[in-house]
């Protein structure tokens, strides 16, 4: 098949095969299948590294004698054809439950989910952190299951920062512009060929967006772009970095996001079901379907209802600065010339965005909109749904919050993408094959406890082996990269030891994540890094925000845990924490730390995904752990008691986490029977994995979502 690109692939020169491998290299679904990314890496290591794991651009880049050369080798052809032929398979399959669904949802009125960042891949840098990792993970548990869903977010120009250290341990980012023209990513056109555009009005100037389509299975991702030769300079900027910039560009990126998004869905003709704003970021979209109700002559009190049917709404945060408000000048600033379209009065419109609609002074939150304007509102933890039931209380003074109707649909993660691949065969043997489909099946507990000591313990081994080694290279090519000395260079093959509890804790460096409790006592934390018999190592990685100082200074404060003990490598700290990272560090990590300020961690996802990789979460009981924790399988930091003094808090906590690492973490792992295994922690990683997997996966997430927010059947 020839790409509309016309990419070099499609030179008659390169093999049939190759070219459609450059079919699927512009579907992500092969991110997430068995030998999907050995097909590619297979191609060229090498050239897969230096690709940025982006199979589209390695085939362009791979000389067509190895790619003919390549055609030749049976094994090689057998592989990748069996992949090909499960693509074409898998995007032709029905949904078991598509019947159901209907006349509800189907691919006429789709499921419209809403984001202002997608973390699908490692080679689309449009993703922060959770947020955005939450957001793939539910279209790609979308695809699997065949439920009709469109997506929209942006595509920035320059994606989320790279972070580089300095000798001090300091962050200093750093902006690259991304290629776009490698990226699998094509121009969405019209019925009659032409490039979609939509334009909207921002402050008083129409700024048109162009739209792309990124494909995640079945399916697609709609990206809006501001970068075009026909914005002004300051426009083009407005899709330029993700949670960048000033409140200007704030806003109008949530304006392009909202309004834009649903000019784009329009432009391509689709009439969604329901409009899912994933965090509050795309609130806006609830104004431009109340302008087309008001356009439509409908009276403002039935405009407002029919937007109501037809959006939900997730909040993702009890974190204060994780929601947006913008101060009334700038609303007045940057909607002006949108008030008159959107025939209501100022005064109206901005009571939308208040708690209190009649404060004239309360700046314009994007949480209150939402939530005004969906019918269903949900946290994402049980213990977040009661929090933001608190939270929220006043936008229904007449209720108690027991009663505010804010729900909670628990957050999961995507097994297939989170499991390793030798993780995933181990499964294949004894839970047999299609079993990421089926995490719900009620043999699965004995099927588990069926797996033998060996080949569990094995497995651990392996992927322990296999972080180290990653970690070694990827140490080694920063330290090259930063021109370091030729002895730290060397140094980093000696990082890790492959036989030693390895603790791992990665994520934004967020104060309220306390990555500061690990050096809190950092004596007695370099007694468990140094301990002669049974040490642990960490490792850590995680950017933080660019304007926040605080969080800088823990990572020097980390920097100087390291310093006594460099030589022994036992503390190793990653820059540039991405998807790539977290799948190493989840794979190989035999501990996951989890130590959040309660009750601020609304779920978190990371410690999901070491379940199905046979690792352990050590937490704080907050946010999914909350739900997640059992005596048997993982262990809690602390209790559900929380003083008010945020100091004592952190003391208490910092003790009862090094005295569970002391006490329990530690000796369980090293305590070994006569062939070397430690069998009682394998009690507890069974028991992780039975009691933990079957509930913490977006594929039960997908299906609450469907069954209680979209079909909204709880209420009948
Ligand atoms: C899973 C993931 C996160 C989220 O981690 P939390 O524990 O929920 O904070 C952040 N960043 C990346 C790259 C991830 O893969």
């Amino acid at each position: 098949m020839l790409m509309p690109d016309g990419g070099r692939a499609a030179s008659a020169i390169v093999p049939p095969l190759f070219r459609e491998l450059r079919v699927l290299a512009g579907n992500y679904w092969w991110s997430w299948q068995r030998d999907g990314t050995e097909v590619f890496r297979g191609i060229s290591p090498t050239r897969w590294e230096a690709s940025g794991h982006n199979p589209r651009r390695l085939l362009d880049e791979t000389p067509p004698a190895r790619l003919t050369e390549l055609d030749t080798d049976p094994q090689y052809r057998a592989r990748a054809q069996s992949l090909l032929a499960r693509f074409t398979e898998a995007m032709q399959a029905r949904a078991p439950w598509a019947e159901r669904l209907q006349p509800h949802i189907s691919p006429e009125r789709p499921v419209a989910y809403f984001s202002a960042e997608f973390a699908v891949h490692e080679s689309l840098p449009i993703y922060a952190g959770g947020l955005g990792v939450l957001a793939a993970d539910h279209l790609k548990s979308a695809s699997d299951l065949g439920l009709p869903l469109v997506a929209v977010g942006l595509l920035y120009r320059q994606g989320y920062f790279l972070q580089d250290l300095d000798r001090s341990a300091w962050q200093h980012e750093r902006y690259v512009d991304v290629d776009r023209a490698a990226l699998p990513i094509e121009r969405v056109v019209g019925s009659d060929g032409t490039p979609i555009t939509v334009t909207l009005m921002i402050h008083h100037r129409a700024v048109r967006v162009s739209v792309w389509r990124v494909r995640v299975g079945r399916v697609p991702l709609y990206l809006l772009d501001t970068n075009r030769d026909d914005n002004e300079e300051r426009d083009r900027w407005i899709t330029g970095h993700l949670y960048g910039g000033n409140q200007d560009t704030r806003i109008g990126q949530e304006l392009t996001l909202g309004i834009g998004g649903v000019r784009a869905l329009r432009a391509l003709g689709l009439t969604p079901a329901i409009f899912h704003m994933n965090e509050g970021h795309s609130a806006f979209l609830t104004l431009e379907l109340l302008r087309e109700e008001l356009a439509a002559g409908a009276p403002l009190a039935e405009a407002r209802a029919r937007v109501r049917s037809q959006c939900v709404f997730t909040t993702h945060t009890p974190v204060t600065a994780g929601h947006d408000v913008f101060g009334v000048e700038l609303m007045d600033t940057h909607l002006a010339a949108y008030w008159p379209e959107l025939g209501l009065p100022r005064d109206e419109m901005l009571s939308f965005g208040r708690r209190r609609p009649e404060d004239a002074w309360e700046p314009f939150g994007m949480t209150p909109l939402a939530i005004r304007f969906a019918r269903a509102v949900n946290g994402v933890s049980r213990r977040h749904g009661e929090v933001c039931r608190e939270m929220w209380h006043d936008l229904w003074p007449e209720r108690t919050p027991a009663t505010v109707p804010i729900r909670h649909v628990t957050n999961g993660i995507h097994v297939p993408t989170w499991s390793a691949p030798v993780a995933r065969a181990l499964f294949d043997r004894h839970l047999g094959t299609g079993w990421e489909e089926r995490l719900d099946d009620p043999d699965l507990p004995a099927k588990v406890d069926a797996i033998p000591d060996e080949e569990l313990w094995e497995l651990r081994n392996q992927l322990r082996r296999h972080l180290v080694a990653a970690v070694r290279a990827y140490a080694r090519a920063t330290r090259v990269r930063n021109a370091e000395d030729a002895e730290f260079i060397a140094a980093a093959d000696a990082l890790l030891d492959p036989e030693v509890l390895t603790i791992g804790f990665a994520r934004r460096i967020a104060i309220y994540k306390r990555l500061s409790l690990l050096v809190r006592d950092s004596r007695r934390m370099l007694r468990l890094l140094t301990d002669p018999e049974r040490p642990i190592q960490l490792v850590l990685a995680g950017k933080a925000h660019p304007f926040d100082n605080e969080a800088k200074h823990i990572l020097q404060e980390l920097a100087r845990l390291q310093q006594p003990i460099e030589r022994l490598g036992r503390v190793v700290y990653l820059e540039n924490y991405n998807l790539a990272l977290a799948r190493w560090l989840v794979q190989g990590c035999d501990v996951w730390l989890n130590l959040p300020r309660r009750p601020l961690e609304a779920s978190g996802t990371s410690g999901q995904k070491v379940v199905a990789n046979g690792g352990l979460n050590v937490s704080v009981l907050d946010g999914w752990w909350v739900e997640g924790a059992r005596a048997d399988n993982g262990w809690t930091v602390g209790d559900h008691v929380t003083d008010g003094n945020p100091d004592t808090q952190d003391a208490a906590d910092a003790e009862a986490l090094y005295h569970v690492l002391e006490s329990e973490v530690v000796p369980l792992f090293y305590t070994r029977d006569t062939r070397g295994i430690p069998v009682g922690w394998l009690t507890r990683v069974r028991a992780s994995i039975k009691s933990l997997l079957p509930f913490f996966n977006t594929h039960r997430m997908l299906r609450e979502y469907t069954e209680r927010v979209y079909l909204d059947s709880d209420r009948g």
